[in-house]
């Protein structure tokens, strides 16, 4: 039996000449928590070529969404960033990952830390309520360099606090803190800095960052996960495993090579 399921490409967006995303067809055998990620991939040449994507859609949805970089001359994206409606895409029938409710213990606020294409698997995140029954305040941090890298910043602004069902807990629980590195926007700087600094904490009108009240998830570049697990290391942030839950866990965007 093959270990990939054929789902069927039915919307292509994109942000950027750098990112993209699209929508397919979801089995109904898949099953995946909430910041939890899969292998995707294409058949080229004959074989299929896989690349880890977090799952950006909620885990009620009839359908998947994944939200992607395009890497000049990458093996899969040089690729993917081809993909129409219509098109196949081979996704693994076993997700995994550590960016997971049961990874954590309880705490009162929750801090969704993300750069670039690590917002992903924190966009099914926000759209989950039991996260919103777990903790009173969830932060959405997303650091970019220029604006256009801010995905899904008007869904999460707009669409989000306006949703049938998740509005009102959007409204009363979601704080998007979006953060730019290298042109004019309202929020500058880069992530690490501004948690250091203590700004973005007064920009939210929230204490810093404290093991007794907060948890922490962290998707991005491993550069910016080795800085952020420094900081929650100092202030005595535990990591939590599938063994013992913690105050923090985390997840590289992408592996560099
Ligand atoms: C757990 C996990 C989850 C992932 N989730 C996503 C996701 O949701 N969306 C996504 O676009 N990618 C994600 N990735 C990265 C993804 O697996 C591929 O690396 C990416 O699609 C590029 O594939 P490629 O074959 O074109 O190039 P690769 O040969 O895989 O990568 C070439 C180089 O491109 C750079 N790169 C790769 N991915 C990224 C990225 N996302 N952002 C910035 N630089 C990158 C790195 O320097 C890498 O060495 C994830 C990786 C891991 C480990």
């Amino acid at each position: 039996m093959s270990a990939f399921q054929v789902e069927t490409v039915q919307s292509v967006h994109h942000w950027n000449d750098t990112l993209f995303s699209f929508k397919t067809s979801r089995s109904d055998s898949l099953r995946f928590k909430s910041g939890q990620f899969v292998m995707i991939g294409l058949e080229i040449e004959g074989k299929p070529l896989m690349r880890a994507y977090s799952v950006v859609s909620a885990n009620y949805e009839d359908h998947l969404e994944f939200y992607s970089i395009k890497v000049p001359d990458g093996p899969l994206t040089s690729h993917l960033q081809h993909l129409k409606i219509g098109d196949q895409l081979l996704v693994s029938k076993k997700p995994t990952g550590s960016l997971i409710l049961d990874h954590l213990k309880p705490g009162k606020n929750l801090y969704l830390l993300s750069t670039g294409t690590g917002l992903a698997p924190f966009m099914s995140v926000i759209r989950d309520p039991e996260f919103y029954d777990h903790f009173e305040k969830i932060i959405l941090t997303h650091g970019v360099r220029w604006v256009s890298e801010l995905g899904y910043k008007d869904y999460i602004d707009q669409g989000l606090p306006s949703h049938e069902y998740l509005g009102e807990m959007v409204q009363n629980q979601l704080i998007y803190y979006p953060t730019v590195t290298r042109e004019e926007f309202h929020q500058m700087g880069r992530l690490t800095d501004l948690i250091r600094s203590k700004k973005m904490f007064r920009d939210i009108d929230l204490k810093e960052l404290n093991p007794e009240t907060d948890r922490v998830m962290i998707c991005g570049s491993p550069s910016m996960l080795k800085d952020l697990v420094e900081i929650l290391k100092e202030k005595g942030f535990v990591e939590g495993t599938s063994h013992a839950p913690g105050d923090y866990v985390i997840e590289r965007a992408f592996v560099e090579k």
